[in-house]
């Protein structure tokens, strides 16, 4: 179970003196959205706004002014480098989930040297996790990330500063947390293994192989944009996704290769808005999971900018990175 801080919430709108609230949530915890906005409602008199565009990282904060006073984010915590407002509440949606000393007979193939890292939803997960692996005698790890983490250990889905802090002094990663989203930046980012502890079903599995297939795919979009004579290069305009200077470093790149290439200002990039324009392939600087992720929904290649490094020269496969947004 998650949970949503109803009393800290209901607390923070009438302290606010706040009458109207925007409330938003990931695409997950959508099916709890009408509940919480009820229970709100009743104990603040509020009235509460439900947001239902898609939303999938505090990159993309509801620009609330002129449709409420104030805003709740649920599902991720603050991106610090984007700034503070104080009539937004984040509330991270923490899991109730523990970890009992059975899982370490599963974690037996942990080396002697481990970084944790994990979601935010399990970040409180972590202090429990590190006493046990170091008394089982390891050393254990837990790094800080750069301006866009709020939480020592926390990964996003394009940003694992937290695991690079330390990998060089660990062998290996544990990840806790559910899916594969952030467990898949980590292990493409922090250069080491990752393990995966799933703190609900207490299973646990290596990233590697998903790690290769995905490095699979990525070279052959790669090569599919060899060919390619023009280029869109997307500028994502959330706020948190938007990369100007590196869009038009790329453009200039592109250009210099003897391609055509324009930018393109999108607030959703989705292959819906993405078909009615002729270029041969794309360059995403905006979230590059969208390039990793759902690259078989889109007709034409798109690389993420790391990889249009590597087609234009500025770098070769064998330093393939992982683009990471940085503060
Ligand atoms: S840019 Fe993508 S991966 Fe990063 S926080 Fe936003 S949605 Fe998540």
């Amino acid at each position: 179970m998650f949970d949503f801080e109803l009393d800290r919430a209901a607390a923070w709108i009438s302290d606010g003196g706040f009458s109207s609230v925007a409330l938003q949530f990931p695409e997950g915890l959508k099916v709890r959205a009408e509940e919480v906005a009820g229970i709100l409602s009743d104990r603040t008199g509020a009235e509460m706004i439900i947001v239902g565009y898609q939303c999938y990282g505090a990159c993309d904060l509801f620009d609330y002014k002129g449709v409420a006073d104030a805003l709740i984010h649920y599902g991720h915590s603050p991106i610090p480098c984007l700034g503070s407002d104080p009539n937004v509440l984040y509330v991270e949606s923490r899991s109730d989930a523990r970890i009992g000393p059975e899982v370490m007979e599963s974690l037996k193939a942990l080396p002697e040297r481990v970084g944790i890292l994990a979601a935010v939803q399990y970040i409180g997960l972590i202090p429990g996790a590190k006493a046990m692996l170091e008394a089982s005698g390891r050393k254990v790890l837990v790094g800080t990330g750069d301006g866009r983490i709020c939480h020592p250990g926390q990964v996003l889905g394009c940003n694992c500063t937290a695991a690079e802090s330390v990998s060089s002094d660990v062998d290996a990663f544990l990840f806790i947390g559910e899916g594969d989203f952030h467990p898949l930046a980590a292990v493409l980012g922090a250069g080491r293994d990752v393990l995966v502890l799933n703190p609900v079903s207490g299973e646990v599995r290596d990233m590697s192989p998903l790690r290769d297939r995905i490095l699979r795919r990525r070279f052959m979009a790669i090569q599919s944009a060899r060919s390619a004579r023009s280029f869109l290069v997307i500028v994502c305009t959330k706020a948190g996704q938007r990369r100007d200077a590196e869009a038009d470093r790329i453009v200039r790149l592109l250009r210099a290769d003897g391609r055509k290439a324009f930018k393109v200002l999108m607030e959703e990039v989705t292959p819906a808005a993405l078909m009615a324009y002729r270029a041969d392939a794309y360059v995403n600087t905006g979230c590059p999971r969208i390039a990793m992720d759902d690259s078989a929904t889109y007709s034409k290649p798109m690389l993420t900018v790391t990889e249009a490094e590597i087609l234009l020269g500025q770098r070769d496969w064998d330093g393939y990175e992982f683009d990471q947004i940085r503060s």
